[in-house]
């Protein structure tokens, strides 16, 4: 549909879409093509092309690994954070299928916040008998241990978080929840699963595996710079899970089917420069989200989501992603001029793209239908600069009026 507003000229396209998927550093193209021109072997072979590319497999390993402060055995290369996430879950349903007749259902609990990768997956398992229990956030978007600690049961067999919200920002208090989940293994006897999904806060925050405490993590290649095709589940020492896919026993066996080396080694790769680059990437985008979240709070009918974020302390959301709402504008039609001005946001979750208007996430937190309705969400990247968001809010500021009107 041909849009009818003209605004300010844009030169180049503004990409505020990071947290969809981040542009492709040079690093993890150059890496990529040098593996499929030169590593075409395959890593399982025994032959020297085959012993190359495993090297290849496991130095990419080691790498990311290190990023992670994880062990180079805890990395498990799998082809996105959706299959990683789905591991974990079918892992669940097979121990359950495979054990005696039990007469009590197994409880899992994940929040009303969770990507869609962990939430429908989670959902599927109510009709083989798992009983599914969930937390709703706060206003301000963030999960509290309360809540967790009412519905840790003797039953309970994983406990599913993500890290940063993709929609909001919002910082759950993953540690504080894995030590609580400890506490109440360690008086009940039962071991229980923690499982978090790091897609967002991978190569933007401080992130180790082994601080943590939880037993396993989601994150993905290509929100960090990589190529898709790419994602890890990065699984502590001694803990058993089930296969999702068997075959040919690669990844030790819990992932079978041939390495994406090319996209493997791009990761790896990328993961490192962005890791490298942390502290200042993270001080500048504190500074870039400061600075815009200040101008939006002068635009009339702009509304941060949550509230909580204009005065929330810097340890709260990720300065890579915001939330606001315009309404009573549509998200999508705003969405659509930005575009055809040539700025891209997103409403929401890209996964949530072409479903229903219903926007799960912000509702859990208590918006109402409209204001949800009306939200976009902007994320920024290192690269991001201030001058590009200062032309997004001068072009946003030039349509609120007129969408408002036809709205
Ligand atoms: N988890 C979160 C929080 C995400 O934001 C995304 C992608 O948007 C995913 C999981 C899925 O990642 P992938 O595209 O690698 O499957």
């Amino acid at each position: 549909m041909k849009l009818m507003f003209k605004t300010k000229k844009i030169e180049r396209r503004i990409y505020l879409d990071w947290a969809a998927a981040a542009p492709v550093l040079p690093v993890a193209a150059q890496a990529a093509s040098h593996i499929t021109e030169e590593f075409f072997g395959n890593p399982s072979s025994i032959h020297q092309e085959g012993r190359l590319a495993k090297e290849r497999l496991e130095a990419a390993r080691s790498l990311l690994a290190d990023c992670l402060a994880a062990e180079r055995s805890e990395v498990y290369f799998t082809s996105s954070a959706t299959e990683a996430n789905q591991i974990v879950l079918a892992s669940a349903l097979a121990k359950f299928l495979s054990s005696p007749r039990q007469s009590k259902r197994p409880r899992i609990i994940i929040s009303e916040i969770e990507h869609a990768s962990l939430w429908e997956a989670t959902m599927a398992l109510k009709r083989f008998g798992f009983e599914i229990m969930t937390l709703r956030p706060g206003a301000d978007g963030i999960v509290g241990l309360e809540r967790l600690g009412d519905l840790l049961n003797e039953e309970t067999v994983l406990v599913g978080l993500m890290l940063v919200n993709n929609e909001t920002g919002a910082i759950q208090p993953i540690a504080d929840c894995a030590q609580l989940i400890k506490d109440f293994s360690h008086t009940s006897g039962r071991k229980i699963h923690f499982h978090c999904d790091a897609v967002q806060a991978f190569g933007r925050l401080y992130l180790s595996f082994a601080e943590l405490g939880v037993d396993s993590l989601a994150v993905s290649a290509h929100k960090l710079g990589g190529l898709r095709g790419a994602g890890a589940l990065i699984l502590k020492k001694r803990v058993h899970l089930l296969p999702l896919f068997r075959g040919g026993g690669q990844e030790s066996g819990l992932r079978s089917g041939t390495e994406n080396l090319a996209s493997i080694v791009a990761f790896s790769e990328a993961a490192c420069l962005r890791l490298k680059n942390l502290e200042s990437s993270l001080a500048k985008a504190h500074f870039l989200m400061q600075e815009l979240v200040t101008k939006l709070m002068k635009i009339s009918d702009v509304y941060l989501i949550p509230q909580a974020r204009a005065e929330a302390k810097a340890d709260l959301f990720s300065p890579y992603i915001l939330t606001v709402a315009t309404p009573p504008i549509p998200g999508e039609v705003l969405q659509r001029h930005l575009d055809e001005a040539g700025i891209a946001v997103s409403t929401g979750s890209a996964c949530r793209t072409n479903k229903s208007q219903k926007n799960r996430v912000l509702e859990a937190m208590g918006l109402e239908a409209q204001l949800a309705g009306s939200a976009i969400r902007l994320s920024i990247g290192p690269e991001t600069t201030n001058e590009e968001l200062d032309i997004f809010l001068e072009v946003l500021t030039d349509l609120l009026p007129y969408l408002k009107k036809i709205s």
